[in-house]
């Protein structure tokens, strides 16, 4: 059930991280602060499909 997905800045849109989560546990999409190297700060980022 574990699927990779990719982690997307809401801020600039740049695609900063590959990560997997699992569908059974998270089936909602994932939102998570991570640091964003483009912006230089933690930022908003959202799951989107690989
Ligand atoms: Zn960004």
């Amino acid at each position: 059930m574990r699927v990779n997905i990719l982690l997307e800045c809401t801020e600039c849109g740049d695609r900063n991280y590959l990560t997997k989560k699992n569908k059974r546990n998270n089936p909602e999409r994932l939102e998570v602060k991570k640091y964003c190297p483009r912006l230089r700060k933690m930022t908003l980022h959202r799951e989107v499909k690989k």
